[in-house]
C-alpha cells in the first residue's frame, strides 16, 4: 500500500513547501526533495495536486494517507561562494537530507534537438543560470568539504553531460573524485557515465576511490531508445553489456546501477524480465516513473506521465526480484539506487 501511494505522489505531485528542490537539469524528473517514512523521495510540486504536505503529513483532503513527510531544510552551504565568487548551489545541489549531487559538465554533445534525450533539460539548466557549465575539481572540493561540514551529507553522486572523447567525460570525473576525496577522505561517491569506447576508465574510476557507478541505457527496447534517446540510443547494447560487465568486475556485485524509465512505451513484461537480467549480471535496476520535466522536448510534445498502476506493477515485481537475489540499493553506499528519491523501489524493501 505504500508503494503503491508514494507512486502516485511521485506521480502527481504534492502541494506544499519544499525549500529544497531542482527545477531541471540532468536526468528525469523537476521536483521537491523531502523525507518519506524515513527515506528520501524527489516529489513533483504541483500546486493543484489533490495531496497536500501538512504538519508533517501527507493529506488528500482531510484524510491521512499513513505517510509522515518532512520537506528538506535549505542546506547551509546554499549561502556560501566560493573564493572566485561562485555560488556554492550552482556547483551541487543537495538531494533528499544528505546527498551531494552535481553534473559536472553541463553540457551535452548529443544536446542538439534531434539527437538529445526527450526527458533531459541538462543545458536548459545552464541557460537558466541555474548552474556553471563546468565545476572544477577544486571548486567541487570545496563544496563537498562544506556540504559534509555543515550539512550532514554522507554521500556524492557525480554525473557528466558526454563529452565527445572515446571516455564520453569519464576521465574528467577521475579527476573530480580525486580532488573530492582528498578535502573529504572516506566520502561515498558515485559515478554516472555513458559506457566509454575505451573500458579502461573504468579501473581509473575505482583506483580514484568511486564506490559505485551508474550507466545508465534508461530503456533495454530499442524501439524506445531510437525514439526517445536518438542520439543515446544509437550507442549499441553491446556496450552497455561489455561496460556493466566491466564495472561489476571492478566494483563489484549491486554496485553498479542503471536507470530504467516506466513509461515511455515499453511492454512491462518485457521490462521486468529486462531487469531480471541486469540483476543476474550484478546490475542493480534502478526503476523510476517517467516524469515530463518543464523544458523538454517531451513535454513540448505533449508527453503524460504513466500509469500508477502500471508504474506500481512494474516496481513491485522488481522490488520482489532484487530481494530474491539480496540486492538492496542502500548497500551500494552511494548513487541514486542507494538514495532512492526518484523511485518507488525502496519503499517497495528493495
Ligand atoms: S535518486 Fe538520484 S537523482 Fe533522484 S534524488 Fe536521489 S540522487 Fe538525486
Amino acid at each position: 500500500m505504500r508503494t503503491v501511494t508514494f507512486v502516485e505522489l511521485a506521480l502527481v505531485g504534492v502541494r506544499g513547501a519544499t525549500p529544497v528542490r531542482r527545477g531541471m537539469g540532468a536526468g528525469p524528473s523537476a521536483d521537491g526533495h523531502l523525507v518519506v517514512d524515513g527515506l528520501n523521495a524527489a516529489l513533483p510540486t504541483n500546486p493543484d495536486s489533490p495531496y497536500e504536505l501538512r504538519d508533517g503529513r501527507v493529506l488528500a483532503g482531510e484524510t491521512d494517507l499513513g505517510l509522515s513527510a518532512t520537506p528538506v531544510r535549505r542546506p547551509r552551504f546554499y549561502d556560501l561562494s566560493t573564493v572566485d565568487g561562485v555560488s556554492y548551489e550552482k556547483i551541487a545541489r543537495l538531494h533528499g537530507a544528505d546527498v551531494l549531487a552535481t553534473t559536472v559538465v553541463q553540457t551535452c554533445v548529443r544536446y542538439a534537438e534531434d539527437q538529445r534525450c526527450r526527458f533531459c533539460t541538462i543545458e536548459e539548466s545552464l541557460r537558466s543560470r541555474a548552474t556553471v557549465a563546468a565545476k572544477t575539481p577544486a571548486q567541487l572540493a570545496e563544496v563537498a568539504e562544506a556540504a559534509v561540514r555543515l550539512d550532514g551529507v554522507r554521500q556524492m553522486v557525480m554525473t557528466t553531460g558526454t563529452t565527445t572523447g572515446p571516455d564520453r567525460g569519464a576521465r574528467n570525473l577521475v579527476r573530480c573524485v580525486q580532488a573530492v576525496l582528498e578535502a573529504v577522505p572516506g566520502l561515498a561517491i558515485q559515478v554516472q557515465i555513458e559506457p566509454p569506447a575505451d573500458l579502461s576508465v573504468l579501473t581509473e574510476l575505482r583506483a580514484a576511490g568511486a564506490v559505485s557507478i551508474g550507466i545508465h541505457v534508461e530503456s533495454l527496447d530499442d524501439e524506445v531508445r531510437r525514439k526517445w534517446m536518438p542520439g543515446k540510443g544509437a550507442v549499441p547494447m553491446s556496450e552497455y553489456e561489455a561496460a556493466w560487465d566491466e564495472a561489476v568486475r571492478l566494483f563489484g556485485r549491486n554496485r553498479v546501477s542503471t536507470y530504467l524509465l516506466v513509461g515511455l512505451g515499453e511492454d512491462p513484461d518485457e521490462l521486468i524480465a529486462g531487469a531480471a537480467r541486469l540483476i543476474d549480471r550484478g546490475v542493480y535496476p534502478f526503476v523510476v516513473p517517467f516524469r515530463a520535466m518543464p523544458g523538454t522536448l517531451a513535454v513540448r510534445d505533449g508527453a503524460r506521465p504513466p500509469d500508477a498502476a502500471l508504474v506500481t506493477y512494474v516496481t513491485e515485481r522488481v522490488a520482489t526480484l532484487l530481494q530474491e537475489a539480496d540486492m538492496r540499493g542502500a548497500d551500494q553506499e552511494a548513487g541514486c539506487a542507494a538514495c532512492g528519491g526518484c523511485s518507488a523501489l525502496r519503499m517497495a524493501g528493495a
